[in-house]
């Protein structure tokens, strides 16, 4: 078998990069063992241009949101899938403070944008916990990210761009032009995820895994809005809501905790006053870096060889603009950001 591109995991990643080598009509192969990482099969999916405790813009909000939204609409036509849920979110202001600096915020042209209302007295019904209002964020939502990879994926299989294998990196023939098994290939990308069984080539960059848990909770409320503030409350239809996450660094397993839940549960109590059943739990690792910014890149010594990962708690928002530039850069076509691209880690190889 021939291809331009050998691509080895179909994870967010994976699959976004996929889905724009299909756009630019290049011939792949995906090798992918779902069953090493589930990280994208389990993640919130949330896209949020204002996040973290603090809410402060996103890295490079404006030009990543232009991106995502037109790029997961193309995709569910193209799959035929619904995935994609733009939904307003809203966050509760902890204080008075907060509600004043918003109000001035929200007209500057950076934010405007992104801000749908700002709330300056209690909104929703009753069972919420937001006595100085909150914000109502715009372009936001969340990629049912399980439903995009695993229809992609069944979409691939029928194409033949697809094999359900582990990739073994001793098995890769790299001395003229690349060669795994039956199949020869200009370029590889390893899009594996977070490190699992071991990548000789990029061991040098300093992944920083997180391990996050998730809840999966009934009852009997209505909300159409994602609900941000200590916790997402997701609504799924059915009463059913997601509910998530936590942060973990030392256990970098994928199974639910009781501490994970508590957690959870505890933090979610801060914000709703309703009775919930829970009814599932999951977790995952993220492929965090050190630096919190995407590993992206060729291998400094073996040309054609790269790596599209590090997309860390943002996957679903990084991936379509990064994919794009990405393959740019691949093609010697156009540059990367310098603070994604891993030649800032070089000195480690
Ligand atoms: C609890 C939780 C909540 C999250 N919430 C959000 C959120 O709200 N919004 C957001 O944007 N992101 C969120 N994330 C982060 C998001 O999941 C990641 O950014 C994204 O899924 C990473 O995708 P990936 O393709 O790089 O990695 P992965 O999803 O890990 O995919 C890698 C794939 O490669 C395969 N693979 C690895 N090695 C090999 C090999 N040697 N051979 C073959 N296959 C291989 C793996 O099995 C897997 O299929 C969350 C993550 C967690 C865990």
């Amino acid at each position: 078998m021939e291809v331009e591109y050998l691509l080895v995991g179909q994870g967010v990643a994976g699959s976004v990069l996929a889905c724009k080598l299909l756009e630019r009509q290049k011939s792949f192969l995906v090798i992918d063992n779902p069953d090493l990482s589930n990280a994208s099969r389990v993640a919130g999916g949330l896209y949020n241009p204002i996040t973290g405790r603090k809410m402060v813009k996103t890295w490079e909000a404006d030009a990543l949101f232009k991106a995502l939204i037109p790029f997961y609409q193309q995709q569910e036509q193209r799959l035929k899938a619904s995935f994609f849920h733009e939904k307003p979110i809203y966050r509760p202001f902890f204080n008075q403070h907060e509600q004043n600096e918003w109000m001035g915020k929200s007209a500057e042209p950076a934010f405007q944008h992104f801000i749908r209302a700002v709330h300056q007295r209690p909104y929703l019904p009753d069972w919420l916990h937001n006595p100085y209002g909150g914000l109502m964020l715009n372009q936001s939502g969340y990629l049912d990210t399980k439903t995009f990879v695993s229809t992609l994926r069944e979409t691939l299989i029928k194409r033949g761009n697809y094999r359900h294998e582990q990739f073994d990196a001793r098995q890769l023939n790299v001395e003229k032009g690349f060669t795994y098994g039956d199949v020869n290939f200009d370029k590889i990308v390893f899009c594996e995820g977070r490190p699992t069984v071991g990548n000789p080539y990029f061991e040098a960059l300093p992944f920083s895994p997180v391990k996050g848990e998730l809840l999966f909770i009934r009852a009997d409320v209505e909300i159409d809005e994602i609900i941000n503030r200590g916790v997402f409350i997701i609504p799924l239809g059915g009463n059913e809501f997601k509910i998530g996450a936590t942060y973990e660094q030392n256990k970098l397993d994928e199974y639910p905790t009781p501490q994970g839940e508590e957690e959870l549960i505890v933090r979610l109590k801060k914000l709703i006053k309703f009775d919930f059943e829970v009814i599932d739990r999951k977790a995952g690792v993220r492929p965090a870096t050190k630096d919190r910014k995407p590993f992206l890149g060729e291998h400094p010594y073996h040309k054609g060889m790269f790596i599209f990962n590090g997309l860390g708690t943002k996957g679903v928002s990084l991936a379509p603009l990064l994919a794009e530039e990405f393959l740019d850069f691949v093609d010697q076509s156009g540059e990367l950001n310098p603070q994604v691209n891993i030649s800032r880690y070089f000195s480690l190889f």
